[in-house]
Order: C-alpha cells, then sequence, then structure tokens
C-alpha cells in the first residue's frame, strides 16, 4: 500500500518551505500579540437565506461600498480572498512562469516571495537601505524581466512609511514595463499616507488594501486590489469564478456601513493610543530602541531579543521574531495587554 505520493508533486513544490504565519508557528499563552490582529471582537448579524445560490464574483454592494471608502471609481477595485489572494492574482495575471521576475525589497512581508516561488516565477530581492526607503538605483539595476514590483507601506515589520516621491520615481521608472504594487494593508491607521490618489496619473500603479487589520476581520478573509480598469479586468479573467462567500460579503459590507466605519474609525484612535503608550513605556527602558511605526504593530531592538522572546513566549505573551537582528515585532493590543507586556518586559530588564 505504501505509494510515494510526494514523488508525484512538482519539483518546485517538493522543494518549498511554507510560509510560517504567526499561526503555524503555534505557542500557547494569554497574549497574542504575534500577527497584528486587532483585539476588538465585533458583532455581526449573518444571514443564511441565500446560501442555497452561487454568489456574484465581485458583488455590487461590496464594490460599491469599499470604492466609496477608499475614494476610486467602482471599476478600480476587485474584492478577493484578502490581499495574499491579491498577490496571487497579479502574479498569475502577469508573470511568465520560468521566465518572468518579481521584484520585493527586503526585509519586509513574506507572502510575495511565497506566492512567486508557487508558480516558478522568479522574485529578485533588492534590499531597503539603511535608512529602509526605496533603493531607486538597485532597483533600476535589477529590472530585467521584472513584471511587478511589490512596496509595502507601512512596510510590515519595519513599520514606516516609503517615501511617496520614491513610489512616483519607481512608477515612472516602471511605466510600459512593470507594475507597482503599493501593499496598503495597515494604511487605514495613516490614511493620509496612502498614495490611491495617484491611481489616475499612473496606469501601472496597483494597490492592495484588505480589512483583517484596521477593520478587526482577519478571520473574515477579504481584500481589495485598487487599480486601473485595464488591470481589473485582466485579473478578473484569471480569479475563481465565485471567490466571495455570500455571508462574507454581508459582514463587508456591514464593515464598512457608515456605522462600521465609524466603529473603525474610533477603533484605529484606540489601538493608535496604545501605541503610543507601548512605545514611550518601552524606550525609557535601558538598552532598548523602538522604531516609529505607522501601522498596527512597533518593531522594537532588544538587547539581548532571543532570549526576550523566549521568555516572554514561556510565559504566555506571544510576539513575533524579526529578520531584523535584535528585533522583535509587536502587535498592538488592548491596553490591557499592552500595560501587561510593557510590565513584563520591564520587571526582565530590571
Ligand atoms: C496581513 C498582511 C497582508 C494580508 O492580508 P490578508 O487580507 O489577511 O490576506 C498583506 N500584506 C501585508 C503587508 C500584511 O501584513
Amino acid at each position: 500500500m505504501s505509494q510515494n505520493i510526494e514523488a508525484l508533486a512538482r519539483k518546485t513544490v517538493r522543494e518549498m518551505t511554507p510560509y510560517m504565519s504567526a499561526r503555524r508557528l503555534g505557542g500557547s499563552g494569554d497574549i497574542w500579540l504575534n500577527a497584528n490582529e486587532s483585539p476588538f471582537m465585533n458583532e455581526y448579524t449573518i444571514k443564511s437565506d441565500r446560501l442555497n445560490r452561487y454568489s456574484t464574483c465581485q458583488p455590487d454592494t461590496l464594490i460599491g461600498a469599499y470604492a466609496s471608502y477608499a475614494g476610486v471609481d467602482r471599476d478600480y477595485v476587485l474584492t478577493s480572498r484578502g490581499a495574499d489572494e491579491g498577490i496571487e492574482l497579479l502574479i498569475r495575471t502577469f508573470c511568465e512562469p520560468n521566465k518572468d521576475a518579481i521584484l520585493y525589497c527586503p526585509p519586509t512581508y513574506g507572502m510575495y516571495t511565497i506566492s512567486a516561488q508557487t508558480f516558478d516565477v522568479a522574485a529578485k530581492q533588492v534590499p531597503l537601505k539603511a535608512d529602509w526607503q526605496l533603493d531607486l538605483d538597485a532597483i533600476a539595476a535589477n529590472l530585467d524581466d521584472v513584471k511587478l514590483v511589490f512596496v509595502c507601506s507601512p512596510n510590515n515589520p519595519t513599520g514606516n512609511l516609503i517615501n511617496r516621491a520614491d513610489i512616483e520615481a519607481l512608477l515612472t521608472m516602471t511605466a510600459d514595463r512593470a507594475l507597482v504594487v503599493v501593499d496598503e494593508a495597515y494604511i487605514d491607521f495613516c490614511m493620509d499616507a496612502s498614495v490611491v490618489d495617484l491611481l489616475n496619473q499612473y496606469p501601472n500603479l496597483v494597490i492592495l488594501r484588505t480589512l483583517s487589520k484596521a477593520f478587526a476581520l482577519a478571520g473574515l478573509r477579504c481584500g481589495f486590489t485598487l487599480a486601473n480598469p485595464m488591470v481589473i479586468e485582466l485579473l478578473l479573467k484569471v480569479i475563481a469564478p465565485y471567490p466571495v462567500p455570500v455571508p462574507v460579503a454581508d459582514i463587508a459590507v456591514e464593515a464598512l456601513s457608515p456605522a462600521g466605519l465609524a466603529r473603525t474609525k474610533f477603533q484605529v484612535l484606540d489601538l493608535s493610543a496604545n501605541r503610543a503608550y507601548l512605545q514611550a513605556g518601552l524606550s525609557m527602558l535601558p538598552g532598548v530602541k523602538v522604531f516609529d511605526g505607522y501601522g498596527n504593530y512597533l518593531l522594537v531592538e532588544f538587547q539581548d531579543s532571543e532570549r526576550l522572546f523566549k521568555t516572554l513566549w514561556d510565559n504566555g505573551i506571544i510576539l513575533r521574531r524579526s529578520p531584523i537582528e535584535n528585533c522583535i515585532r509587536i502587535s498592538i493590543g488592548s491596553r490591557d495587554e499592552c500595560e501587561k507586556t510593557l510590565a513584563f518586559i520591564r520587571q526582565q530588564l530590571a
């Protein structure tokens, strides 16, 4: 009965290491500040009266609601199973396997390279400069075969914003060659920094958005791709026929209603205050450096981050390791979670 099923899989898949999401990494604790999730559990009404029917591919009311929230025309909006599916659709739509490439700038979000790998698309890395801004000269020198350039702002895990002027320079540099995909998963925490107003000016600009972070709906799996209608129409050729489950669309529309938006605005302010609280408290501790962050997380440098990380982990405070030396990424939770985390760290460093 023994069969070697693994040998049937594509070579690429056999050789892949899966993305280690915060969930997959496990841990057991009382305080979960490792996945940039919102601490707020908001209530929704779930209707079951249309579940015998397939959903619409791009539910009208949902597209309309998000278009209005983002300040774009409806034909600039595509909705999908989280922003992660947006990343995958872009790669499948624009990159020829074993020929084209994506380009991204580490340290940044891990899914760009994983998605590229899955489809045999090369991933070129041009590291951010020491100030965590784009290295435009190095990008210019590495654009051969590149169809998609991913830029994350606010960047995960560093937390900083990418300079708007640099994004514009990148859009000009890549005109007629590649799309620039600006990942705005955390932009709801700093809306003024969005580049959404540039969509009309640069047809090669694509923006990724999600309800997972500020809208406190990570479990819903609902994201958006904003781009000019030429890009959206191509993506619609590739997307699955029924990508948005009926209850997902219903809940998302409720989240984007005037009442939902008002609640999100309040929760964003609340989390921003907690972020300031945590930044202030941690900054006072010896040997600790907190980087300014614009999302719902902070990157923090400690003298012996690995030891501290493990001690916290063993005591039920689950944070996220980062690829940046001696740095830990801390998601902003409730005030109580922030207070407990700060108190524990203060006691450890005393
Ligand atoms: C969380 C996150 C996403 C994924 O969002 P989903 O909508 O939950 O798939 C995309 N990009 C970045 C930078 C993220 O941190």
